[in-house]
């Protein structure tokens, strides 16, 4: 009975991916959002049959049609990911389109900054922002306490913005404090301080890893904003055991 409605989340999460890559790569370039896709190499208009979400990655086996250049892995890993967090939003809350809808933004909002963040090594900081805004917005149009939704940003970009000014930037980026502002509006106060705790053994178990394989140096700078995203993800599947665990150590 699940099976149907969840392929078409996953359909519905891989088309809203396809939408993330061109916000990413427009952002980036400064271009306005409409239009049809090109490619980036050879600049020629692509095609719709070559323009469906991961099946047409796999068809053309990574590399465009008309030119033969290769498709950067942005596009079929966010299409990816964005369908598979589709599906576990819908697969937590099959009756609450409510919270799969702020599900849904959320990583959306979290996708695009993790994926800009991973390509340039930059936060896209008016997104972020205003993904920021709109996702504390729908907290509390969903039923969320103001002060809490304010309250988490505050805390988490404040905890952030102190490790940038003690390490003067070495450990994280100023694009980091805004990502948690993000951070602290998903997830409110006090799970955002579970988030993160999450992002730092996160980052700091790939960071180590890296390490011992030789891939980065002490010196590589990782970017944080994709442990940001990954903390609040986690936090945000398994609020209700950090949410009780939380108010049992506040109390
Ligand atoms: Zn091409």
């Amino acid at each position: 009975m699940i099976a149907l409605p969840a392929v078409l989340v996953l359909l519905l999460g891989a088309a809203l991916g396809s939408f993330a890559n061109v916000l990413i790569v427009r952002m980036k370039e400064g271009s306005r959002l409409g239009g049809r896709s090109r490619c980036p190499w050879c600049k020629k208009t692509i095609p719709a049959k070559h323009n469906i979400p991961l099946v047409s990655w796999f068809v053309l086996k990574a590399r465009c049609a008309m030119c033969g250049k290769r498709i950067h892995w942005q596009y079929p890993a966010v299409e990816a990911a964005m369908a598979v967090f589709a599906v576990v939003a819908f697969l937590r809350h099959p009756d609450d389109p409510f919270t799969i809808g702020f599900e849904l933004l959320a990583s959306f909002c979290l996708l695009v900054i993790t994926a800009f963040d991973l390509r340039w090594q930059l936060v896209p900081l008016e997104f972020t922002v205003s993904s920021a805004m709109l996702v504390g917005a729908v907290r509390v149009f969903m039923g969320e306490d103001v002060v809490t939704v304010i309250l988490g940003a505050l805390t988490v970009a404040f905890l952030l913005g102190l490790l940038v000014l003690a390490s003067r930037g070495a450990w994280m980026g100023e694009g980091d404090p805004v990502v948690g502002l993000l951070m602290g509006t998903a997830l409110g106060f006090p799970l955002a301080l579970a988030g993160v705790v999450i992002a730092f053994v996160i980052g700091g178990t790939v960071a180590a890893a890296l390490l011992i394989q030789g891939a980065v140096t002490r010196k590589t700078r990782v970017p944080f904003a994709p442990f940001l995203a990954a903390g609040t993800l986690v936090a945000i599947w398994w609020q209700e055991p950090l949410l009780s665990f939380l108010n049992y150590a506040i109390q």
